[in-house]
């Protein structure tokens, strides 16, 4: 047998008796909040389509419109000749949505995390990253040859005492905004006050935030009324916009400095022409969707209601979306995941290398298009699967 053959055979072994293993269920949607797997219909809580956009009928008469109107693909890169009009437009309405100078399209959220970090850090200088960030950022910080300092989960005063010893030709500070798997909110305006006083930038990536997050949904930095000219607020677009793509906006040296220089962007075909006018709308429907945000929040109330039931396992108290209840073990993680699909509801089992050993996870995400017949159903069907699972052990 080769040699490839036979580590990749051990390796993936390995991953499977550790219930490691990892499935792609084939899903075909039938409504922003329900898919049919295997012949059945379930009720998932297990996307991150926080307004339940990603089927909105405006939304979707706008991307047919803007193939009609524009075609579905751009042609070539945006440095050669596929930086379309319609980009343009969607570039000036992203600054405004973000409140800032400039904003720059991307591909996606990990390929403008990658862009981020790759061109606004270099040799010689040093990333501050928070230890639970989004893997792209870890990944750009990886590719960016700056010195990288992991610093400990939103820990303020840890992050300080790295700024103060750092001898860096610059600094660059980023954080999720929203952490992805634990829901839980960055100190922002905290770290943001040590960026001014250590003379770094400031990158937040809000994925989770974009949407449900601030006035007219628009994120994290403005919930909080943060405005300075070191921030560089990353936005994706496959979250609640319901769409695909992602975006940058930050002061204009930063986005021209990207536009000249990042790899990622300047080495890729611009993106459908179609999906950037269809964005136009979705940040139209984010602006407006107030009854969206406020139904997540009296769900996420509901589910912090009921998880006193849920003991000895642990709902993560978040503000957000996103809503994790800690299992731990990984094989029990599964076993009432699979509990839960056989109920007909889907809430996804998140294990290491995702989350940190020990710390396995159903992770319940809310949508607003959610019923509140659906919020019902998860919560006591979680209570009774529980409660079996645990008498099982007892
Ligand atoms: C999803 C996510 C990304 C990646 O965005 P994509 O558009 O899906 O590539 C980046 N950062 C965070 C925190 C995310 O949750």
């Amino acid at each position: 047998m080769s040699t490839w053959r036979k580590r990749f055979l051990a390796d993936a072994a390995q991953w499977r008796s550790a219930g490691l293993e990892r499935k792609r269920r084939v899903v075909r949607p039938v409504s922003a909040t329900t898919v049919e797997v295997d012949g059945k219909i379930i009720t998932a809580f297990a996307s991150n389509d926080y307004l339940g956009l990603s089927r909105h009928p405006r939304l979707i008469e706008a991307l047919a419109e803007g193939a009609r109107r524009f075609g579905v693909g751009a042609g070539a890169s945006h440095l050669v000749s596929g930086h379309h009009a319609v980009h343009e437009e969607l570039e000036h309405e992203l600054a405004r949505f973000a409140g800032k100078p400039a904003a720059l399209a991307c591909m996606n959220g990990y390929v403008a995390n990658v862009a981020l970090m790759t061109t606004l850090a270099g040799a010689g200088d040093t990333i501050f990253s928070d230890e639970l960030n989004h893997a792209s950022i870890v990944d750009g910080a990886r590719l960016s040859r700056a010195a990288v300092k992991v610093y400990p989960h939103v820990d303020v005063d840890g992050l300080e005492s790295q700024l103060k010893s750092s001898g860096a030709g610059h600094k660059l500070v980023v954080t999720d905004a929203v952490f992805s798997m634990d829901g839980d909110v960055a100190p922002l305006r905290e770290l943001l006050a040590l960026c001014e006083r250590y003379d770094a930038l400031f990158v937040v990536d809000d994925a989770h935030g974009l949407g449900v997050w601030g006035p007219e949904g628009r994120g994290s930095l403005q919930a909080l009324g943060l405005q300075s000219s070191s921030i560089v607020y990353m936005g994706t677009l496959g979250k609640s916009a319901g769409l695909s793509g992602a975006f940058i906006a930050a002061d204009r040296l930063i986005i021209e400095r990207l536009i000249q220089r990042a790899r990622p962007y300047v080495f890729s075909t611009a993106s459908s022409p179609a999906l950037a006018h269809a964005t136009l709308t979705a940040l139209e429907l984010i602006r407006s969707d107030e009854a969206g945000r406020a139904r997540i929040a009296a769900y996420r109330d509901r589910l912090q209601r009921a998880s006193s039931e849920w003991r000895p396992y642990r709902l993560l108290s978040s503000a957000t979306a996103i809503q994790p209840l800690i299992i731990g073990d990984n094989t029990a993680t599964v076993e009432i995941a699979e509990a839960l699909l056989a109920e007909g509801l889907w809430v996804p089992a998140i294990r290491p290398p995702t989350v940190p050993e020990g710390t396995s996870r159903l992770r319940i995400t809310l949508s607003a298009a959610h019923s509140d017949a659906d919020i019902d159903r998860l919560c006591t069907t979680l209570s009774h699967v529980i409660a079996s699972a645990t008498a099982d052990q007892a």
